[in-house]
């Protein structure tokens, strides 16, 4: 399979390469797309979304690579949209619609920063209730389409990032109904869901979001799926995604590699 990459970051946000650096890294891997997923503004976080003058020059910068390259690779101009963001994504070819942050009482919690900010929001603002924050994650989830609408769902239970070392959420019967609420009415929507590797080339996870039964359930909805690495450089653009694909292969799951495809399911409306 020709390998693809939309889930991408560089250095217009939080990523360590610039957008070039990135084209050039997949035009060598024999990528036959890459498609760009910088972080939206959000009011509350100024580390790494991009302020409107950034998302101007990002989208500039995007179209001419776009233009340069348009021989070689096609490139996309996306943006990964949080919940907490308001932005205008007439110009982007796809969104990546994602949740970073639960609001809980005008409070943020960022659900990837580290395993003690869970364990502290939980503490302070759930009274102890792990499956309480999981929920409010979950319901945010289950608004994205709503919210961004983004023809992707990104890492759907990035709230499970540090479980493997430090665990926070166990797969209670509450924590699985509500992933699996937010499935069912997501599936219901124009949305393609990720496979996603990014955690496990930062070396949080050894295996892709979702979680199997997560997984299970978008297979039963006969949702659609694409791999995508999140990745932070040029050194792990499809890294993990090989490995995703033959497993996939194995159970006879069938997952989406061109931006064409994802958009004739997703820009349907
Ligand atoms: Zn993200
Ligand atoms: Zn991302």
């Amino acid at each position: 399979m020709t390998p693809s990459a939309f889930h991408t970051h560089c250095t217009f946000c939080d990523g360590k390469n610039t957008p070039e650096e990135m084209v050039l890294e997949a035009i060598k891997l024999g990528c036959g797309e890459i498609g760009f997923s910088s972080h939206s503004f959000m009011a509350h976080e100024s580390r790494w979304g991009m302020p409107p003058d950034v998302e101007e020059k990002y989208k500039a910068e995007i179209l001419r690579l776009k233009d340069k390259y348009s021989d070689r690779i096609k490139i996309f101009l996306g943006i990964e949209y949080d919940w907490t963001s308001d932005i205008d994504t007439t110009d982007y070819d796809y969104v990546i619609g994602a949740v970073h942050y639960v609001l809980k009482n005008g409070h943020f919690i960022p659900v990837d920063e580290t395993a003690d900010h869970h364990k502290n929001a939980i503490k302070e603002l759930y009274d102890g209730d792990a499956d309480a924050l999981a929920e409010d994650y979950y319901k945010m989830t289950s608004q994205l389409y709503d919210k961004t609408g983004c023809d992707i769902i990104a890492h759907f239970d990035i709230i499970t990032k540090f479980d493997e070392r430090d665990k926070v959420y166990e797969e209670t019967p509450r924590y699985c109904e509500s992933a699996l609420s937010a499935c069912r009415s997501l599936a219901k929507k124009p949305v393609v869901f990720e496979i996603n590797t990014g955690a496990i080339s930062r070396g949080y996870r050894t295996t892709p979001y979702p979680a199997p039964f997560i997984l299970d359930e978008l297979v039963r909805l006969k949702a659609p799926l694409v791999i995508t690495p999140d990745t932070h450089s040029k050194d792990t653009l499809i890294f993990g995604m090989k490995d995703v694909e033959r497993a996939l292969d194995k159970i006879n799951c069938a997952y989406l590699t061109e931006m064409e495809q994802i958009l004739e399911i997703t820009r349907k409306k």
